[in-house]
């Protein structure tokens, strides 16, 4: 006998559809909203009723696929449990796929197939995006039920686009991630997978569920995987008639002020027993029921994030509710003579949760001729040298209020390795940025070696009110078409970044 072991099991979801985003980034509350769906079991068994799987065997799979999903706000619903009876379906293979998930199909749901065999994969999505997948039942209590039913919400291989999965249209993902927006498996805090494992200078996470693993080591989505998700069951067409609102669900509003009593209402249409609770940012007005909880701000100047939490049935449910005005910090990214500026929370949780629907960012002081600005999130600091200062004052409003910070910013001093740059001006409005690294070379001490210059150099034009108007992927660039004036120009090469005042003539 022989007995063939093998580490990874196929997937047979085509690789090669359209790629779709479906981010609104105008919609900053929706992820605060569990979103439930429904999905269809359909038992396949033999032609004379013989096999397949048990009820609790489906039960089982829901619990799986909830204890992955919610993590993620994603709520899965058993809508329900069928039985095909068909040899060609029950051992079956990749040509009988679009014939199995035309029987029976529910088109309010995602249809999920538990065949017996297959010759040709584990499982199968019928593509990225879609409402039907197929699974063999010996795996079907494993990750590949959670990653067929990623595929069917619009999640790729994380491997996708490297050259053990190459496709038209798609590209592999730098190491680095620089790319990882519009490459890969188009998500970015899952790290760059060419399915070889952690060699060629690859560091993979080999228990991502979209990963190329043994089965029992697919663990997690990330939570960027978890938004790439969500924003398709929010904006993909195919995708709106699954979901349903009967999983459960806290639902209210999205941030509360102080002094005002808010309502949070669970769907509970069987009338089980909740139990509710509230973190210490929040207090309950009066006795909650079993269908809705009165919250408010646990004190007058309370700024945070308030968490509901519902159990019911044996599910828990959390809710995120900011609570009062905002909460900010910056969070300084320095590179010699430029500092990015990002507003974070003060909490270190999601600034996009806490309802701020404007900022303001003003200098009020510098030292060595240090500028500085921003907008919404993200601000910049530069100066003409390492030793400059700019006192920055930030605000941000919400419903509730207006919060003032100030800060000092300050470049951070330069590693003896740091590359520079120069920015030679070549003839009139025309330039070309050479990158100088002190440390590279044989001789590292006397000379600086010119390196890489026709490596992908991006380079941004940024006018004096702080707004980008162009932006170059080449190190030489003609500004002749641009207004006369002072801009700086941002280097960024390596994930690191460099300033230079300029004056288009
Ligand atoms: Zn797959």
């Amino acid at each position: 006998m022989i007995i063939v072991v093998k580490s990874q099991v196929t997937c047979g979801t085509p690789q090669n559809g359209i790629v779709q985003g479906f981010r609104d980034i105008n919609n900053t509350n929706y992820s605060n909203t569990p979103i439930c769906i429904n999905v269809q079991f359909h038992i396949v068994r033999d032609s004379n009723g013989s096999g397949g799987v048990s009820n609790a065997f489906v039960d089982q799979i829901v619990n799986l696929l909830n204890s992955k999903f919610n993590q993620h706000n994603i709520y899965i619903r058993n809508a329900g449990v069928d039985y095909i009876n068909n040899s060609n379906f029950y051992n079956t293979n990749d040509s009988y796929f679009s014939s199995i998930v035309a029987t029976n199909n529910n088109p309010n749901a995602i249809n999920f197939y538990l065949v017996n065999s297959c010759s040709n994969w584990a499982g199968r999505a019928e593509q990225i995006v879609s409402r039907n997948l197929v699974i063999v039942n010996s795996y079907a209590q494993t990750g590949v039920s959670a990653h067929e039913l990623g595929h069917c919400i619009n999640l790729w291989h994380t491997f996708h686009g490297s050259p053990a999965e190459p496709s038209s249209g798609s590209c592999a993902e730098a190491i680095n991630g620089s790319n990882c927006n519009s490459c890969g498996d188009y998500v970015c805090d899952t790290p760059a997978d060419a399915n070889v494992g952690a060699t060629q200078g690859y560091n993979p996470d080999l228990t991502n569920i979209m990963s190329y693993s043994p089965p029992a080591n697919l663990d997690h989505f990330t939570s960027l995987q978890g938004v790439r998700m969500r924003d398709a069951l929010d904006g993909s067409p195919v995708l709106q008639q699954v979901k349903s609102n009967l999983c459960g669900g806290i639902t209210g509003e999205s941030i509360i002020c102080p002094n005002i009593s808010s309502t949070f209402s669970i769907s509970n249409p069987n009338n089980y027993q909740v139990f509710w609770s509230v973190n210490s940012n929040l207090s309950v007005v009066g006795t909650p029921t079993n269908s809705s909880i009165v919250v408010k701000s646990a004190t007058s100047t309370t700024s945070g994030m308030g968490v509901i939490t519902a159990t019911i049935n044996g599910s828990t449910f959390n809710y995120q509710v900011w609570v009062g005005k905002p909460n900010i910090e910056v969070q300084l990214n320095s590179n010699s003579n430029y500092v990015d500026i990002d507003l974070i929370s003060g909490e270190g949780n999601n600034i996009t949760l806490q309802g701020i629907n404007s900022t303001t960012w003003t200098k009020t002081a510098s030292t060595n001729n240090g500028q500085a600005g921003g907008s919404g999130f993200s601000g910049f600091g530069h100066g003409p040298n390492l030793y400059w200062t700019v006192t920055l004052k930030i605000t941000a409003s919400n419903s509730c209020g207006t919060t003032e910070i100030t800060r000092v910013i300050t470049p951070a001093p330069p590693g003896p390795c740091n590359e520079t740059l120069k920015l030679t001006k070549i003839s009139k409005n025309n330039y070309e940025a050479i990158i100088i690294d002190p440390c590279s070379g044989s001789n590292t001490t006397s000379t600086s070696k010119q390196i890489n210059t026709d490596n992908p150099i991006t380079a941004e034009l940024i006018n004096m009110s702080g707004v980008r108007v162009a932006i170059f992927n080449k190190n030489k660039f003609d500004l002749n078409k641009y207004n006369k004036g002072y801009y700086i120009i941002v280097v960024t090469k390596n994930s690191k970044k460099i300033v230079q005042k300029i004056l288009i003539e």
